[in-house]
């Protein structure tokens, strides 16, 4: 049995190779290798069935199965596939290309110092009463399913109405407030939870929240610690942590009016 061999077929092999391997590490991410092995094994069973041995009465209806099993896979691995696809397009090339082709309107998206400020300030007197807050700024990506899961506020940004919201005992004061073109829209929203192993153990909800959302959007999450009073930001899934009120702001100032 000859095959024409070509250089063509030596880039499919490479390419379906690549794609099992992000496969395989978007699964062991996900814990679900298991499945992942599951779903190996079916394929190689149904080529050697269908392909090999050509038994048709098997092969009919292993075919019937891979056809509904597609539909399976993406109802069970829907948060995967969204994250995957999420993950490609926020790659760094991409969106470079894509700011080519979008001119943004700069002003629209950039928020200036009068709603940095009270953000800031808020932050630091909080941080300074170890009161606990979560604070996530919307860029690009829009948070309006985030901001569903909690209270709508849609309020001017205002340092005493932060310190208000997130002030102990206050109603709203759990979970995230959401900020979006310069208004505060929400507050007690919940946020995806991180599960990445690289976080240092002595974060809590409130940090994986932060680093949850800022690995599922481009959104900015600051985190003031209820425990230690400490101000971090969270960016692309990465924290810097231990902001002086300089900092803070330079970062939010650098960061709101780059998007
Ligand atoms: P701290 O340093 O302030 O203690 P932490 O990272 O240790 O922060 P926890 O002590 O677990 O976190 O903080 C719990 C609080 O975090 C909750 O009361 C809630 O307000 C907030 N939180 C937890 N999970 C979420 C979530 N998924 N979305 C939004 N807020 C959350
Ligand atoms: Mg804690």
């Amino acid at each position: 049995m000859f095959f024409d061999f070509g250089l063509k077929d030596i880039i499919d092999i490479v390419l379906v190779a690549t794609m099992l391997y992000y496969l395989y590490k978007v699964m062991k991410e996900s814990r679900s290798l298991n499945v992942f092995y599951g779903i190996m094994i079916f394929v190689v069973v149904w080529l050697i069935v269908t392909q090999m041995l050509e038994m048709r009465l098997l092969g009919s209806i292993m075919d019937k199965l891979v056809s509904v099993g597609v539909i399976g896979i993406v109802v069970l691995f829907q948060e995967e596939i969204r994250h995957f696809l999420y993950n490609l397009g926020a790659h760094q090339k991409v969106m470079n290309l894509m700011h080519i082709f979008n001119r943004v309107d700069k002003n629209k998206k950039e928020v200036d110092r009068e709603a940095i400020l009270p953000i800031v300030m808020a932050c630091m007197n909080m941080g300074k009463g170890k009161v606990g807050a979560l604070i996530v700024i919307e860029r690009g990506i829009s948070l309006q399913d985030i901001v569903e899961t909690g209270d709508y506020i849609d309020a001017r940004i205002d340092q005493r109405l932060i310190e208000n919201i997130f002030f102990k005992n206050s109603p709203l004061h759990d979970g995230a407030m959401v900020i979006s073109k310069k208004r505060i829209k929400g507050a007690g929203c919940i946020l995806p939870v991180s599960h990445s192993q690289d976080i240092p153990k002595h974060f809590g909800l409130r940090h994986r929240a932060a680093m949850g959302i800022s690995q599922e959007s481009d959104a900015v999450a600051i985190v003031v610690s209820e425990e230690t009073g400490k101000i971090s930001v969270a960016i692309k899934g990465e924290f810097q942590v231990r902001l002086s009120a300089e900092q803070l702001e330079s970062i939010l100032a650098k960061e709101l009016s780059e998007v």
